[in-house]
């Protein structure tokens, strides 16, 4: 499922409420430096453009579609950076949040800002700042162990999970977790982020990261790999349940 528009919906997002998205990434296809297992944008493709939206035309259509929803008393409760692939990952991230936050204080002062991102930019300090300047900035970890998370998100290039959490720690508590269950069968390999060995990893993680507030959720959408598994939502509580015990906020999506 691709995003064929700059900014799409209102949607009603399990985890955001009504959302209106925006896409920093092509409308055509999808631009990602993972190429997860569940992506709901499908398998990354080698044909795919790689032209980013540009920031003039981005500010332009959310400030005309926000003007029409404030005249029509319909605010969004949430403006999310999401799309066809890793918003972060346009060379102007930070400037376009900067139009964002501009846009959403003149139109839609109590929507909350959010961005859903891999996290594979935070790295990036200009990244980082600009994710901290919004309400929630809502980053991947789908596995505590490296083997796992490369199984599951396909990174396109060399990856640790350390460094991620290395690098998640400079949000001292101005994030949200985001973390995908699921199991299943990929390539002929096994996955399966539900075991002890997968939760106690995770657990680890999320004490190093100290976020906000954790999401978990499964599967809801058809997957690129055909075999994967759901996980029941008594799974999703049960390990929500354990982050709680440690202090956490969790939601698990239903
Ligand atoms: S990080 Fe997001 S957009 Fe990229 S492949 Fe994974 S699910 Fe898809």
């Amino acid at each position: 499922m691709l995003f064929n528009e700059i900014v799409f919906g209102p949607i009603h997002s399990r985890r955001l409420g009504i959302s209106l998205g925006i896409n920093l990434l092509p409308t055509e296809s999808k631009l990602c430096n993972f190429n997860c297992i569940y992506c709901e944008c499908g398998w990354n493709i080698k044909a795919g453009k790689k032209k980013f939206n540009s920031r003039d035309e981005i500010r332009k259509h959310l400030e005309l579609k926000l003007k029409l929803m404030r005249d029509e008393n319909k605010c969004p409760d949430s403006i999310t950076f999401s799309g066809n692939g890793e918003p972060t990952m346009h060379p102007e991230f930070a400037e376009i949040a900067d139009d964002v936050i501009m846009l959403r204080n003149e139109y839609a002062p109590a929507a909350k800002i959010s961005v859903l991102s891999n996290a594979t930019m935070i790295a990036n300090e200009k990244v980082t700042a600009a994710l901290l300047k919004i309400d929630n900035a809502i980053l991947k970890l789908d596995s505590g162990i490296s083997e796992t998370a490369i199984l599951i998100n396909k990174p396109q290039f060399t990856f640790s999970v350390d460094r991620i959490i290395e690098n998640m720690q400079n949000f001292k508590k101005q994030m949200v977790l985001q973390t995908m269950f699921l199991r299943g069968i990929c390539d002929g390999k096994k996955i399966d982020n539900t075991t002890e060995i997968e939760i106690s990893a995770w657990l680890d993680a999320v004490k190093k990261i100290d976020p906000r507030e954790i999401m978990i959720y499964t599967i809801d959408r058809k997957t690129p790999a055909d075999s994967l598994q759901k996980i029941s939502f008594d799974e999703l509580d049960r390990i929500a349940e354990l982050a709680r015990k440690s202090g956490y906020k969790v939601m698990a999506a239903k």
